[in-house]
């Protein structure tokens, strides 16, 4: 049995930084303190058991044991076994990591969440139990709209606050990307103000931040049943907010209590003329042929898409579309309708999973949770789970530069407390990660405030 990891790769978090700002001690002691080498340094790391995940490495999961890994700056210059490292690079580096036979994965991807949102709905989480329908709840003003009420409500420095916890707790379960939609102002001015946040988010926090534009999420309660004049107003908002650099995609909630296909796809036209990619919530709980739609504009991804249809995902397969499976939403709605797993496999479409944080379906902030869920609830291989949380959400998110260890690639991992990556799929509620380097740069672990 492999145990190396028990000698514990020490971490050199730093003290913590004073700040007169309520949210810039942290921010700092995360960005500046305990980093693991000057930016544009070389560093080696060794010892360790690579979950690389290349398709070149005739291993399940890539796996390299007994590896080597070289950083420059802020990307991989060489992964591979030991033996082979070329004596070139074995000099020359400012640092030597020595990880202690532990498990390197690539830094996990959340390619789909709602992070950025004002209180909570345990209070609808309660109605459910008492028997109300997720439908029936959104049809009596509830759901989306009471996030959206209290998202106007929260002050900006309160919607940042909750942000940064929530993905503090990501952050060092070893997600090192985040993908998060706007979709709870509903209004110009509260749109942006959401995406604003997820912005300063990447500021404060070590990892990516990629914005997702979701104004066709939920009709606000100023265009009740004025569905398509609220279309006209996101169509109209969209330019404005692409201009101002807030939107990395284009997403909307194609469902009987959302949005029609006509509709998205006037959403999709305007994202189209603008060269922003889209996304689409699909097939969660009907089919309405919103994958085949997306499919149409290309799209990075479908998700959810439990209902989807055996036609719906041929389009995918033809788009390049990844399907973005989200158990923690099937299971927290207690869905019974399974994604079709065994068609998406038989046509080649690629499978990532995410966490759908949000507070009224998914209110889960634990990406390795869903890593199990996948397996206990759609079966998916725990090898097919880790490449869709790496691999495959990177191209949920039309990132080509992570996702995977290689040479070239950017230098986000995880050093994991394990020894196989099934691992990360087997446990539950236990959490093994030692250390995340974002960018080559180790992140001290920091305290979840809120
Ligand atoms: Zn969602």
């Amino acid at each position: 049995m492999r145990c190396g990891w028990r000698r514990q790769y020490e971490r050199r978090a730093g003290p913590p930084q004073a700040s007169s700002h309520p949210l810039g001690g942290q921010a700092q002691r995360a960005v500046g303190a305990g980093m693991s080498a000057a930016p544009g340094g070389r560093s080696l790391w060794q010892n360790c058991r690579v979950a690389t995940l290349q398709a070149g490495v005739n291993q399940p999961y890539g796996l390299i044991d007994d590896a080597t890994m070289v950083v420059d700056g802020a990307h991989l210059l060489w992964v591979g076994a030991r033996h082979a490292l070329p004596e070139e690079l074995a000099g020359g580096t400012s640092q030597s990591h020595d990880l202690g036979g532990a498990l390197v994965t690539p830094g996990l991807i959340d390619c789909h969440t709602h992070l950025v949102y004002g209180g909570t709905r345990a209070s609808e989480f309660e109605q459910r139990l008492q028997g109300a329908s997720y439908e029936a709840i959104a049809k009596a003003g509830g759901g989306i709209r009471s996030t959206v009420a209290a998202t106007r409500a929260a002050r900006t420095d309160m919607l940042l606050r909750s942000a940064m916890a929530r993905t503090q707790g990501l952050l060092q379960e070893g997600v090192t990307t985040l993908e998060i939609k706007s979709g709870y102002g509903l209004s110009l001015e509260h749109e942006r103000r959401c995406l604003q946040v997820a912005r300063a988010l990447a500021q404060r926090l070590p990892l990516t931040v990629r914005t997702t534009f979701l104004g066709a999420h939920a009709l606000p309660p100023e265009f009740e049943g004025r569905a398509d004049d609220y279309i006209d107003a996101v169509c109209a908002w969209l330019p404005t907010l692409a201009h101002e650099g807030l939107v990395d995609a284009v997403d909307a909630f194609c469902e009987r209590i959302a949005f029609s296909p006509a509709q998205v796809r006037r959403v999709f036209e305007v994202a189209r003329t603008l060269g922003l990619p889209v996304k689409l919530h699909a097939e969660q709980l009907s089919d309405q042929g919103g994958a085949a739609l997306a499919a149409e504009f290309g799209a990075l991804s479908c998700d959810h898409l439990e209902y989807l249809s055996e036609d719906g995902v041929r389009a995918m397969a033809g788009a390049g579309s990844v399907a973005v499976l989200l158990p923690g939403a099937f299971y927290f709605l207690r869905e019974t309708k399974l994604p079709p797993i065994a068609a998406l496999r038989q046509h080649g479409v690629p499978m990532a999973l995410a966490t759908d944080h949000n507070p009224g379906s998914s209110p889960v902030l634990s990406l390795l949770l869903m890593l199990n869920m996948a397996c206990t609830l759609f079966r998916l291989t725990p090898e097919e789970a880790l490449r869709a949380v790496t691999v495959h959400a990177a191209r949920a998110l039309g990132l080509s530069d992570r996702g995977m260890l290689a040479a070239g690639q950017r230098a986000d991992f995880c050093v994991w407390a394990l020894d196989h990556p099934n691992e990360l799929s087997y446990w539950l509620g236990r959490n093994r990660c030692q250390t995340v380097v974002v960018a080559g740069q180790a992140v001290p672990p920091s305290p979840i405030t809120n």
